[in-house]
């Protein structure tokens, strides 16, 4: 990089004035105390701020200090992130505050060494949190970032590639603004997502376009060069909506390690997929299923809906089988336990007992569950204006 000192200060002038006038109102911009950053920049991960802000805000109600998170309820931390995915985020954030009550003393470690060897915290975030509560001068490179850097130098490294980050992290760390760290990283994030955006920049609003090599070349869209994403695999599922006279449904918590561990869910199975299409093309539920609570009932399901799940790297399509209406289930009483177990829709419904029952507000749902409720509540919806 072959800028003088003078025009790198322009640029920080430049796109630091920006800022100032067009950043986002965020509710975690009105402070740089590292916890609140911390958790914001992990809820972001992935997911659009407009989702994560109602979150982020229920999050800090519920869990307002460091202390308070470190001795979370697992599954009410785990409710409270219901919809926002990568639920291994939320176990990390109670893991890593736990560190901090037990290393630290409760107060956030403000080095970056330190904030990296936290659970979950990845050199991103680690920059995010060291630059913007801590003023020290660490670019938080993420998407935006590279994108917005390649474009200004041409670079043609491979962003999908580990080894590129090396590259922008030489060319930020010349740029970056030792005054305004925080804010630096925070500008250039936002006008990778208002200006700066992958498929239309809005050049001529960019306040970097006199210094933009992309821009004078109009090769814009050339960058950031990026490798073809991994396919995510398909995998197909049999989801069973098991509905009891009192209208419950009957879930089953996952196991505690792997994808969505310890949500709940509907009993999933697998199948392969020719009997998976022809159960969406006919509505016919294959005779090969296997429900361990419902042995030889099959005959008595029938085909409700489809739909797909993305993860990282997994897309799951999951069909919906549902009882006949004319059918009723019961499950045996052995076979309920902790992690098996009838969930109610209504909170204020109570057991013979006088206890309230367990309803789906109360425990964390995984993502797909979330779905097949949806689903099934319009549908019932519809049942219901029939009658
Ligand atoms: S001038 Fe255009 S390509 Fe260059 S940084 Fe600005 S918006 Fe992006």
């Amino acid at each position: 990089m072959d800028w003088s000192k003078n025009q790198i200060k322009e640029f920080q002038q430049d796109l630091l004035s920006w800022y100032d006038d067009n950043k986002k109102p965020l509710p975690w911009r009105k402070t740089t105390e590292p916890y609140k950053i911390w958790i914001s920049e992990i809820m972001s991960q992935q997911t659009q701020v407009e989702t994560v802000m109602p979150y982020y805000e229920r999050f800090m109600k519920k869990y307002p200090t460091i202390e308070t998170l470190a001795q979370a309820d697992d599954a009410e931390l785990l409710k409270l992130w219901e919809g926002l995915g990568y639920y291994s985020r939320a176990r990390n954030l109670k893991i890593a505050a736990q560190e901090v009550v037990d290393k630290y003393n409760g107060k956030f470690p403000d080095n970056l060494a330190d904030i990296l060897s936290l659970k979950g915290i990845g050199p991103y975030t680690a920059a995010a949190i060291a630059s913007i509560s801590f003023g020290l001068a660490e670019p938080a490179i993420d998407g935006n970032l590279m994108r917005v850097t390649s474009r200004l130098f041409e670079l043609d490294c491979d962003i999908s590639k580990s080894s590129s980050r090396k590259i922008f992290d030489g060319y930020l760390r010349k740029l970056i603004s030792k005054k305004r760290p925080g804010d630096f990283n925070q500008a250039l994030m936002d006008l990778g997502s208002l200006v700066c955006s992958p498929k239309s920049p809005k050049c001529e609003a960019c306040p970097l376009l006199n210094y933009c090599a992309a821009a004078a070349s109009g090769k814009q869209l050339n960058y950031p060069v990026k490798t073809k994403k991994i396919k995510q695999k398909d995998l197909y599922f049999t989801a069973f909506a098991l509905e009891n006279s009192l209208g419950e449904y009957y879930l089953e918590k996952r196991p505690s390690k792997g994808l969505l561990a310890d949500m709940w869910t509907f009993p999933l199975t697998e199948l392969p997929a020719a009997d998976f299409e022809k159960m969406i093309t006919d509505g016919s539920v294959s005779k090969n299923i296997v429900i361990p609570e419902l042995p030889e009932s099959i005959s008595k399901m029938e085909y409700i809906a489809n739909f797909t799940h993305i993860f990282s790297h997994q897309k799951w399509n999951l069909a919906i089988i549902k009882l006949k209406p004319e059918e009723t289930f019961e499950v045996a009483d052995e076979l309920l336990s902790e992690d098996k177990m009838w969930v109610h829709f209504d909170s204020k419904v109570l057991t013979e007992n006088g206890q309230p029952k367990v309803s789906r507000s109360q425990i964390p749902l995984a993502g797909p569950q979330v779905k097949m409720f949806e689903i099934l509540d319009k549908k019932n919806k519809k049942i219901d204006l029939l009658k």
